[in-house]
Protein backbone atom coordinates (compact mmCIF):
# COMPACT_ATOMS: atom_id res chain seq x y z
CA UNK A 1 0.00 0.00 0.00
CA UNK A 2 2.96 2.09 0.83
CA UNK A 3 6.94 1.93 1.35
CA UNK A 4 8.46 2.69 4.14
CA UNK A 5 8.52 5.35 6.60
CA UNK A 6 10.17 6.75 9.51
CA UNK A 7 8.70 8.88 12.24
CA UNK A 8 11.47 10.22 14.01
CA UNK A 9 12.01 12.01 17.37
CA UNK A 10 8.59 11.74 19.16
CA UNK A 11 7.57 10.01 21.89
CA UNK A 12 5.87 7.09 21.58
CA UNK A 13 3.21 5.22 24.45
CA UNK A 14 4.09 1.74 25.81
CA UNK A 15 1.95 -0.80 25.00
CA UNK A 16 1.08 -0.51 28.77
CA UNK A 17 -0.23 3.10 28.64
CA UNK A 18 0.17 3.17 32.59
CA UNK A 19 4.11 3.30 31.63
CA UNK A 20 3.63 6.86 29.55
CA UNK A 21 5.28 7.92 26.87
CA UNK A 22 9.11 7.27 25.90
CA UNK A 23 11.44 8.85 22.76
CA UNK A 24 11.14 6.33 20.34
CA UNK A 25 11.22 6.31 16.27
CA UNK A 26 8.42 4.48 14.37
CA UNK A 27 9.55 2.70 11.42
CA UNK A 28 6.69 1.57 9.14
CA UNK A 29 7.06 -0.72 6.53
CA UNK A 30 3.44 -1.27 4.11
CA UNK A 31 0.72 -0.90 6.51
CA UNK A 32 2.43 -2.65 9.60
CA UNK A 33 4.99 -1.28 11.78
CA UNK A 34 8.59 -2.69 11.70
CA UNK A 35 10.59 -1.42 14.61
CA UNK A 36 9.71 1.07 17.44
CA UNK A 37 12.70 2.32 19.44
CA UNK A 38 15.24 5.40 20.12
CA UNK A 39 17.77 6.26 17.36
CA UNK A 40 16.16 3.73 14.41
CA UNK A 41 18.54 3.64 11.46
CA UNK A 42 16.31 5.09 8.43
CA UNK A 43 16.49 2.29 5.78
CA UNK A 44 17.76 2.99 2.36
CA UNK A 45 14.41 5.02 0.22
CA UNK A 46 12.41 5.03 3.87
CA UNK A 47 10.68 8.32 4.15
CA UNK A 48 11.49 10.39 7.05
CA UNK A 49 8.71 12.46 8.92
CA UNK A 50 10.56 14.72 11.69
CA UNK A 51 7.96 15.00 14.79
CA UNK A 52 9.42 17.16 16.43
CA UNK A 53 8.70 15.70 19.94
CA UNK A 54 4.86 15.14 18.44
CA UNK A 55 3.27 12.42 20.49
CA UNK A 56 2.75 8.57 18.93
CA UNK A 57 0.01 6.88 20.83
CA UNK A 58 -2.48 3.84 18.99
CA UNK A 59 -5.32 5.41 16.94
CA UNK A 60 -8.79 5.57 18.93
CA UNK A 61 -11.33 2.79 18.34
CA UNK A 62 -14.93 3.90 18.42
CA UNK A 63 -17.05 0.49 19.85
CA UNK A 64 -20.07 1.53 19.43
CA UNK A 65 -21.63 4.34 16.70
CA UNK A 66 -24.67 4.39 14.08
CA UNK A 67 -23.63 6.67 11.16
CA UNK A 68 -27.07 7.51 9.79
CA UNK A 69 -28.10 9.44 12.99
CA UNK A 70 -25.62 12.14 12.11
CA UNK A 71 -28.41 13.50 10.23
CA UNK A 72 -30.53 13.94 14.12
CA UNK A 73 -27.64 15.80 15.80
CA UNK A 74 -29.85 18.93 18.08
CA UNK A 75 -32.83 18.21 16.08
CA UNK A 76 -34.14 15.69 19.04
CA UNK A 77 -35.69 16.85 22.20
CA UNK A 78 -34.32 16.01 25.39
CA UNK A 79 -35.72 12.77 26.60
CA UNK A 80 -35.46 9.17 27.81
CA UNK A 81 -34.06 6.69 25.41
CA UNK A 82 -37.91 4.42 24.95
CA UNK A 83 -39.23 8.38 23.85
CA UNK A 84 -35.89 9.81 21.60
CA UNK A 85 -36.31 6.34 19.76
CA UNK A 86 -39.72 7.68 18.52
CA UNK A 87 -38.19 10.31 17.10
CA UNK A 88 -35.25 9.01 15.62
CA UNK A 89 -35.50 7.07 12.60
CA UNK A 90 -33.02 8.78 11.05
CA UNK A 91 -31.65 6.33 8.21
CA UNK A 92 -33.98 3.74 8.19
CA UNK A 93 -35.79 4.70 5.28
CA UNK A 94 -33.17 7.42 3.57
CA UNK A 95 -31.40 7.34 0.22
CA UNK A 96 -28.34 5.56 -0.16
CA UNK A 97 -26.08 8.71 -1.36
CA UNK A 98 -27.42 10.52 2.03
CA UNK A 99 -26.20 7.42 4.02
CA UNK A 100 -22.90 7.56 2.59
CA UNK A 101 -22.70 11.32 3.15
CA UNK A 102 -23.13 10.84 6.86
CA UNK A 103 -20.47 8.26 7.27
CA UNK A 104 -18.40 10.34 4.97
CA UNK A 105 -18.77 12.95 7.67
CA UNK A 106 -19.46 10.75 10.37
CA UNK A 107 -15.26 9.45 9.25
CA UNK A 108 -14.30 13.15 8.98
CA UNK A 109 -15.09 14.32 12.31
CA UNK A 110 -13.68 11.11 13.87
CA UNK A 111 -10.22 10.73 12.10
CA UNK A 112 -10.01 14.59 12.53
CA UNK A 113 -10.56 13.42 16.03
CA UNK A 114 -7.79 10.99 16.81
CA UNK A 115 -10.65 7.39 15.74
CA UNK A 116 -9.11 5.45 13.71
CA UNK A 117 -11.58 2.38 13.65
CA UNK A 118 -15.12 2.53 14.17
CA UNK A 119 -17.89 -0.11 15.09
CA UNK A 120 -20.96 1.17 13.18
CA UNK A 121 -24.60 -0.56 13.55
CA UNK A 122 -26.89 0.52 10.99
CA UNK A 123 -30.40 -0.12 10.80
CA UNK A 124 -32.38 0.25 7.56
CA UNK A 125 -35.54 -0.31 6.88
CA UNK A 126 -35.69 0.13 3.20
CA UNK A 127 -36.20 -2.25 0.21
CA UNK A 128 -32.65 -0.48 -0.69
CA UNK A 129 -31.14 -2.11 2.20
CA UNK A 130 -28.02 -3.68 0.43
CA UNK A 131 -27.39 -0.41 -1.74
CA UNK A 132 -27.54 1.75 1.70
CA UNK A 133 -24.81 -0.72 3.06
CA UNK A 134 -23.02 -0.52 0.23
CA UNK A 135 -22.90 3.26 -0.27
CA UNK A 136 -21.66 3.71 3.80
CA UNK A 137 -19.01 1.14 3.34
CA UNK A 138 -17.55 3.00 0.22
CA UNK A 139 -18.00 5.86 2.25
CA UNK A 140 -15.85 4.71 5.00
CA UNK A 141 -13.38 3.02 2.22
CA UNK A 142 -13.08 6.35 0.43
CA UNK A 143 -12.32 8.23 4.04
CA UNK A 144 -9.43 5.89 4.85
CA UNK A 145 -11.22 4.90 8.21
CA UNK A 146 -10.94 0.62 9.32
CA UNK A 147 -14.76 0.06 9.70
CA UNK A 148 -16.38 -2.51 11.56
CA UNK A 149 -20.05 -2.45 9.80
CA UNK A 150 -23.25 -4.41 12.00
CA UNK A 151 -26.47 -4.34 10.07
CA UNK A 152 -29.19 -4.02 12.50
CA UNK A 153 -31.44 -7.34 12.52
CA UNK A 154 -34.71 -6.95 14.48
CA UNK A 155 -37.70 -9.12 14.40
CA UNK A 156 -39.85 -7.10 17.09
CA UNK A 157 -41.42 -3.60 17.38
CA UNK A 158 -40.39 -1.73 20.27
CA UNK A 159 -43.77 -0.65 21.24
CA UNK A 160 -44.80 -4.76 21.27
CA UNK A 161 -41.60 -5.19 24.00
CA UNK A 162 -41.14 -1.90 25.74
CA UNK A 163 -44.50 -1.44 27.73
CA UNK A 164 -43.58 -4.66 29.05
CA UNK A 165 -46.72 -6.63 27.57
CA UNK A 166 -49.15 -4.89 29.37
CA UNK A 167 -51.38 -5.58 26.37
CA UNK A 168 -50.73 -9.70 26.77
CA UNK A 169 -50.63 -9.79 22.53
CA UNK A 170 -48.22 -12.63 21.10
CA UNK A 171 -44.99 -10.99 19.44
CA UNK A 172 -44.61 -11.32 16.11
CA UNK A 173 -41.40 -13.03 14.67
CA UNK A 174 -41.01 -11.40 10.91
CA UNK A 175 -37.94 -11.75 8.05
CA UNK A 176 -35.90 -13.59 10.00
CA UNK A 177 -34.16 -15.59 7.60
CA UNK A 178 -34.66 -12.18 4.73
CA UNK A 179 -32.68 -10.52 7.89
CA UNK A 180 -30.35 -13.23 8.30
CA UNK A 181 -29.31 -12.64 4.67
CA UNK A 182 -29.04 -9.41 3.98
CA UNK A 183 -26.08 -9.79 6.87
CA UNK A 184 -24.41 -12.54 4.96
CA UNK A 185 -24.85 -10.89 1.58
CA UNK A 186 -23.23 -7.68 3.23
CA UNK A 187 -20.16 -9.82 4.44
CA UNK A 188 -19.70 -11.67 1.24
CA UNK A 189 -19.78 -8.39 -0.63
CA UNK A 190 -17.77 -6.34 1.71
CA UNK A 191 -15.65 -8.40 4.53
CA UNK A 192 -12.10 -7.75 4.44
CA UNK A 193 -12.33 -5.34 1.41
CA UNK A 194 -9.96 -2.67 1.09
CA UNK A 195 -8.18 -4.04 3.97
CA UNK A 196 -10.03 -1.71 5.96
CA UNK A 197 -13.91 -3.31 6.13
CA UNK A 198 -15.26 -5.75 7.95
CA UNK A 199 -18.91 -7.17 8.29
CA UNK A 200 -20.43 -8.07 12.22
CA UNK A 201 -23.44 -9.28 13.18
CA UNK A 202 -26.22 -6.81 14.39
CA UNK A 203 -29.16 -8.30 16.57
CA UNK A 204 -30.37 -4.95 17.80
CA UNK A 205 -31.04 -5.71 21.60
CA UNK A 206 -33.30 -7.93 23.47
CA UNK A 207 -36.63 -5.58 23.41
CA UNK A 208 -36.51 -5.64 19.48
CA UNK A 209 -35.50 -9.45 18.69
CA UNK A 210 -36.75 -12.49 19.40
CA UNK A 211 -35.05 -15.71 20.68
CA UNK A 212 -34.72 -17.40 17.51
CA UNK A 213 -33.41 -14.29 16.09
CA UNK A 214 -30.86 -14.18 18.63
CA UNK A 215 -30.19 -17.79 17.61
CA UNK A 216 -29.54 -17.36 14.12
CA UNK A 217 -27.66 -14.22 15.09
CA UNK A 218 -25.32 -16.47 17.21
CA UNK A 219 -24.86 -19.11 14.86
CA UNK A 220 -24.51 -16.92 11.68
CA UNK A 221 -21.34 -14.64 13.66
CA UNK A 222 -19.71 -17.99 14.41
CA UNK A 223 -20.04 -19.66 10.89
CA UNK A 224 -18.70 -16.34 9.59
CA UNK A 225 -16.06 -16.33 12.56
CA UNK A 226 -17.26 -12.01 13.06
CA UNK A 227 -18.55 -10.61 16.00
CA UNK A 228 -21.86 -10.56 17.32
CA UNK A 229 -22.77 -6.55 18.35
CA UNK A 230 -26.16 -5.99 19.84
CA UNK A 231 -27.50 -3.60 22.94
CA UNK A 232 -28.34 -4.85 26.32
CA UNK A 233 -29.30 -3.17 29.19
CA UNK A 234 -29.52 0.18 28.73
CA UNK A 235 -32.23 1.66 30.42
CA UNK A 236 -33.80 0.60 33.59
CA UNK A 237 -37.23 -0.24 31.72
CA UNK A 238 -35.24 -2.94 30.03
CA UNK A 239 -34.45 -4.43 32.85
CA UNK A 240 -38.02 -4.84 34.15
CA UNK A 241 -39.09 -5.97 30.49
CA UNK A 242 -35.86 -9.28 31.29
CA UNK A 243 -37.67 -9.78 34.23
CA UNK A 244 -41.21 -10.08 32.97
CA UNK A 245 -40.58 -11.73 29.72
CA UNK A 246 -38.02 -14.41 31.20
CA UNK A 247 -38.82 -14.27 34.92
CA UNK A 248 -34.82 -13.56 35.38
CA UNK A 249 -32.35 -11.03 34.49
CA UNK A 250 -31.34 -10.42 30.95
CA UNK A 251 -27.99 -11.73 31.20
CA UNK A 252 -29.06 -15.41 32.33
CA UNK A 253 -30.86 -15.18 29.96
CA UNK A 254 -28.63 -14.41 27.27
CA UNK A 255 -26.41 -16.83 28.17
CA UNK A 256 -28.71 -19.74 28.12
CA UNK A 257 -28.99 -18.30 24.73
CA UNK A 258 -25.18 -19.40 24.25
CA UNK A 259 -24.79 -15.19 23.74
CA UNK A 260 -22.52 -14.27 25.65
CA UNK A 261 -19.14 -15.98 24.56
CA UNK A 262 -15.91 -14.40 23.60
CA UNK A 263 -17.26 -13.13 20.30
CA UNK A 264 -20.11 -10.95 21.72
CA UNK A 265 -19.92 -7.44 22.38
CA UNK A 266 -22.80 -5.34 24.43
CA UNK A 267 -23.27 -2.35 23.91
CA UNK A 268 -24.28 -0.08 27.39
CA UNK A 269 -25.01 -2.71 30.50
CA UNK A 270 -26.33 0.16 32.53
CA UNK A 271 -28.83 -1.99 34.78
CA UNK A 272 -26.71 -5.50 34.97
CA UNK A 273 -27.17 -7.01 38.64
CA UNK A 274 -24.22 -7.78 40.94
CA UNK A 275 -24.96 -11.43 39.31
CA UNK A 276 -25.00 -10.59 35.58
CA UNK A 277 -21.64 -8.45 36.05
CA UNK A 278 -19.68 -12.08 37.57
CA UNK A 279 -22.01 -13.57 34.76
CA UNK A 280 -20.64 -11.44 31.78
CA UNK A 281 -16.82 -11.29 32.95
CA UNK A 282 -17.06 -15.15 33.68
CA UNK A 283 -18.55 -16.20 29.82
CA UNK A 284 -15.81 -13.22 28.13
CA UNK A 285 -18.44 -10.99 26.02
CA UNK A 286 -17.09 -7.73 25.86
CA UNK A 287 -19.05 -4.56 27.16
CA UNK A 288 -18.77 -1.15 25.34
CA UNK A 289 -19.12 1.73 27.68
CA UNK A 290 -21.22 4.65 25.95
CA UNK A 291 -20.99 7.38 28.84
CA UNK A 292 -21.59 10.66 27.31
CA UNK A 293 -24.82 8.65 25.78
CA UNK A 294 -25.60 7.54 28.22
CA UNK A 295 -25.86 10.52 30.52
CA UNK A 296 -27.30 12.35 27.38
CA UNK A 297 -30.37 10.10 27.47
CA UNK A 298 -30.47 9.67 31.74
CA UNK A 299 -30.17 6.46 31.30
CA UNK A 300 -28.20 6.06 33.97
CA UNK A 301 -24.41 5.08 34.64
CA UNK A 302 -22.74 1.63 33.53
CA UNK A 303 -20.97 -0.10 36.80
CA UNK A 304 -17.55 0.84 34.97
CA UNK A 305 -15.11 -0.30 38.16
CA UNK A 306 -17.16 -2.96 39.24
CA UNK A 307 -17.65 -4.73 35.70
CA UNK A 308 -13.24 -3.87 35.89
CA UNK A 309 -12.91 -5.13 39.01
CA UNK A 310 -15.05 -8.58 38.10
CA UNK A 311 -12.32 -9.22 35.12
CA UNK A 312 -14.73 -7.70 32.17
CA UNK A 313 -13.29 -7.01 29.01
CA UNK A 314 -14.26 -2.93 28.10
CA UNK A 315 -13.93 -0.70 25.69
CA UNK A 316 -15.30 2.87 25.12
CA UNK A 317 -18.06 4.31 22.59
CA UNK A 318 -19.64 7.66 21.50
CA UNK A 319 -22.95 5.90 20.20
CA UNK A 320 -24.97 7.57 17.90
CA UNK A 321 -23.92 11.15 17.21
CA UNK A 322 -27.58 12.41 17.88
CA UNK A 323 -27.77 11.16 21.08
CA UNK A 324 -23.95 12.15 22.26
CA UNK A 325 -24.02 14.80 20.76
CA UNK A 326 -20.87 14.34 18.91
CA UNK A 327 -18.21 11.78 18.28
CA UNK A 328 -15.31 12.61 20.08
CA UNK A 329 -13.43 9.66 21.90
CA UNK A 330 -11.53 12.03 24.05
CA UNK A 331 -14.86 13.37 25.66
CA UNK A 332 -15.81 9.39 26.33
CA UNK A 333 -12.68 8.54 28.00
CA UNK A 334 -12.67 11.76 30.26
CA UNK A 335 -16.24 10.52 31.00
CA UNK A 336 -15.28 7.58 31.49
CA UNK A 337 -12.64 8.38 33.98
CA UNK A 338 -14.66 10.96 36.25
CA UNK A 339 -17.92 9.78 35.88
CA UNK A 340 -17.79 6.71 38.17
CA UNK A 341 -16.22 8.36 41.25
CA UNK A 342 -19.44 9.97 43.43
CA UNK A 343 -21.10 6.18 43.42
CA UNK A 344 -18.18 4.51 44.23
CA UNK A 345 -17.26 5.43 47.95
CA UNK A 346 -13.91 3.37 47.70
CA UNK A 347 -11.59 5.92 45.85
CA UNK A 348 -9.24 3.09 45.73
CA UNK A 349 -11.62 1.66 42.67
CA UNK A 350 -11.62 4.91 40.47
CA UNK A 351 -10.53 3.72 37.34
CA UNK A 352 -7.07 5.27 36.93
CA UNK A 353 -7.41 8.25 33.80
CA UNK A 354 -4.86 6.69 32.01
CA UNK A 355 -6.27 3.16 31.77
CA UNK A 356 -8.71 4.60 30.01
CA UNK A 357 -6.57 4.81 26.70
CA UNK A 358 -6.12 1.16 27.02
CA UNK A 359 -10.22 0.63 27.02
CA UNK A 360 -10.16 2.68 24.14
CA UNK A 361 -7.20 1.62 21.91
CA UNK A 362 -6.76 -2.22 22.95
CA UNK A 363 -10.08 -2.87 24.31
CA UNK A 364 -11.54 -1.26 21.19
CA UNK A 365 -9.40 -3.72 19.48
CA UNK A 366 -10.74 -6.53 20.93
CA UNK A 367 -14.44 -5.11 20.28
CA UNK A 368 -13.49 -5.27 16.31
CA UNK A 369 -12.07 -8.87 16.97
CA UNK A 370 -8.66 -7.51 15.92
CA UNK A 371 -4.83 -8.31 17.90
CA UNK A 372 -3.07 -6.64 15.36
CA UNK A 373 -4.27 -3.00 15.88
CA UNK A 374 -4.06 -1.12 19.48
CA UNK A 375 -0.85 -0.69 20.58
CA UNK A 376 2.05 0.73 19.04
CA UNK A 377 4.41 -2.36 18.60
CA UNK A 378 6.35 -4.12 15.51
CA UNK A 379 3.71 -6.71 13.60
CA UNK A 380 1.12 -4.72 14.51
CA UNK A 381 -0.82 -2.15 11.93
CA UNK A 382 0.46 0.76 11.58
CA UNK A 383 -3.06 2.80 12.83
CA UNK A 384 -1.18 5.84 14.44
CA UNK A 385 -2.52 9.40 15.89
CA UNK A 386 0.41 11.86 16.20
CA UNK A 387 -0.77 14.13 18.78
CA UNK A 388 0.96 18.12 19.32
CA UNK A 389 2.87 18.34 22.44
CA UNK A 390 3.47 22.32 22.14
CA UNK A 391 -0.84 22.04 22.76
CA UNK A 392 -1.45 24.16 26.61
CA UNK A 393 -3.53 20.35 27.21
CA UNK A 394 0.37 19.49 27.82
CA UNK A 395 1.37 22.64 29.92
CA UNK A 396 2.98 21.62 32.01
CA UNK A 397 4.12 18.43 30.93
CA UNK A 398 3.54 16.54 34.12
CA UNK A 399 2.16 13.41 33.20
CA UNK A 400 1.34 13.13 29.13
CA UNK A 401 -0.98 10.15 28.94
CA UNK A 402 -2.95 11.32 32.03
CA UNK A 403 -2.99 14.75 30.35
CA UNK A 404 -4.16 12.93 27.23
CA UNK A 405 -7.41 11.69 28.73
CA UNK A 406 -7.98 14.57 31.65
CA UNK A 407 -7.23 17.31 28.97
CA UNK A 408 -7.42 16.12 26.00
CA UNK A 409 -9.53 17.44 22.49
CA UNK A 410 -9.46 16.19 18.90
CA UNK A 411 -7.80 20.22 18.61
CA UNK A 412 -4.53 17.81 19.91
CA UNK A 413 -4.81 15.26 16.48
CA UNK A 414 -2.25 16.32 14.22
CA UNK A 415 -1.21 13.57 12.40
CA UNK A 416 -3.23 10.38 11.71
CA UNK A 417 -2.14 7.31 9.86
CA UNK A 418 -4.38 4.16 9.08
CA UNK A 419 -2.76 0.65 8.10
CA UNK A 420 0.26 3.04 7.49
CA UNK A 421 -1.61 5.53 5.04
CA UNK A 422 -1.63 8.79 5.96
CA UNK A 423 -5.09 10.11 6.36
CA UNK A 424 -4.77 13.28 8.08
CA UNK A 425 -1.77 15.71 7.98
CA UNK A 426 -1.34 18.66 9.64
CA UNK A 427 -4.59 18.51 11.14
CA UNK A 428 -6.10 18.65 7.19
CA UNK A 429 -8.45 15.27 5.95
CA UNK A 430 -6.55 14.58 3.06
CA UNK A 431 -9.40 11.94 1.42
CA UNK A 432 -12.09 13.51 1.58
CA UNK A 433 -12.85 17.10 0.38
CA UNK A 434 -14.49 18.26 3.47
CA UNK A 435 -16.17 21.62 2.35
CA UNK A 436 -17.49 19.94 -0.53
CA UNK A 437 -19.04 17.05 1.97
CA UNK A 438 -20.55 20.16 4.15
CA UNK A 439 -22.05 21.96 1.16
CA UNK A 440 -23.98 18.83 0.35
CA UNK A 441 -24.97 18.42 4.34
CA UNK A 442 -27.11 21.52 4.02
CA UNK A 443 -28.25 20.54 0.61
CA UNK A 444 -30.03 17.73 2.12
CA UNK A 445 -30.96 19.30 5.43
CA UNK A 446 -33.08 21.93 3.48
CA UNK A 447 -34.40 19.65 1.50
CA UNK A 448 -35.74 17.55 4.22
CA UNK A 449 -36.36 19.77 7.92
CA UNK A 450 -37.52 16.78 9.73
CA UNK A 451 -35.16 14.09 8.60
CA UNK A 452 -36.11 12.22 11.76
CA UNK A 453 -39.23 10.01 10.55
CA UNK A 454 -40.36 10.25 13.88
CA UNK A 455 -43.95 8.14 15.14
CA UNK A 456 -45.43 9.27 18.03
CA UNK A 457 -48.01 7.31 18.04
CA UNK A 458 -46.83 4.96 21.26
CA UNK A 459 -45.98 8.18 23.08
CA UNK A 460 -48.79 8.29 25.59
CA UNK A 461 -48.18 4.17 26.17
CA UNK A 462 -44.50 5.16 26.81
CA UNK A 463 -44.24 8.30 29.13
CA UNK A 464 -47.31 5.98 31.57
CA UNK A 465 -44.37 3.00 31.50
CA UNK A 466 -41.69 5.82 32.35
CA UNK A 467 -43.83 7.70 35.22
CA UNK A 468 -44.97 4.13 36.84
CA UNK A 469 -42.11 4.23 39.22
CA UNK A 470 -43.37 7.55 40.80
CA UNK A 471 -47.45 6.53 40.65
CA UNK A 472 -48.09 7.60 36.85
CA UNK A 473 -47.55 11.51 38.00
CA UNK A 474 -44.05 13.65 36.62
CA UNK A 475 -41.97 13.15 39.30
CA UNK A 476 -42.52 17.24 39.73
CA UNK A 477 -45.76 16.97 40.72
CA UNK A 478 -45.74 14.08 42.79
CA UNK A 479 -42.88 15.17 45.00
CA UNK A 480 -44.24 18.61 45.96
CA UNK A 481 -41.60 20.57 43.58
CA UNK A 482 -38.39 19.01 44.45
CA UNK A 483 -36.56 16.87 41.90
CA UNK A 484 -36.18 13.35 42.99
CA UNK A 485 -33.24 11.35 42.89
CA UNK A 486 -32.80 9.60 39.74
CA UNK A 487 -32.92 5.33 40.23
CA UNK A 488 -29.14 4.50 39.94
CA UNK A 489 -27.81 0.85 39.33
CA UNK A 490 -26.61 -1.32 42.58
ZN1 LIG B 1 -26.40 2.16 20.10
Amino acid sequence: MTGMLLLRGGLVLDPDPMRGFAAADVLIDGERVAAVGPGLTRPDGAEVRDLAGGLVMPGLINAHAHSPYLANISLVDEEPLELWSLANGAGRGAAPTELGLWARLSAAEMLLGGVTSVVDMVRLETAAADEGLDAIAEGYVEAGIRAAIAPVVADLRLEDTIPLATSGNPIPIARLEDQLELVGRFHARWHGRAGRIAAQVGPSGPQRCSDPLYAGCVALARRLGTRLHTHALETAPQREQAQRRWGRPMLEHLAELDLLGSETVLAHLVWPTPGEIELVARAGAMVVHNPASNRALGSGRMPLPELLRAGARVALGTDAASCNDGLSMFEAMKWAAILHRPFTPDWHDWPHPTRMLQLATAGGAAALGRDDLGVVAPGRLADLVVLDRDDLAFVPPNDLARQTVMRGHPGLVRDVLVGGQTVVRDRRLVTLDVPALVEQARTVAQRDPNPSGSDQRSRPEIEEMLLRPWGGQRPRDASGGEEPQRRQPP
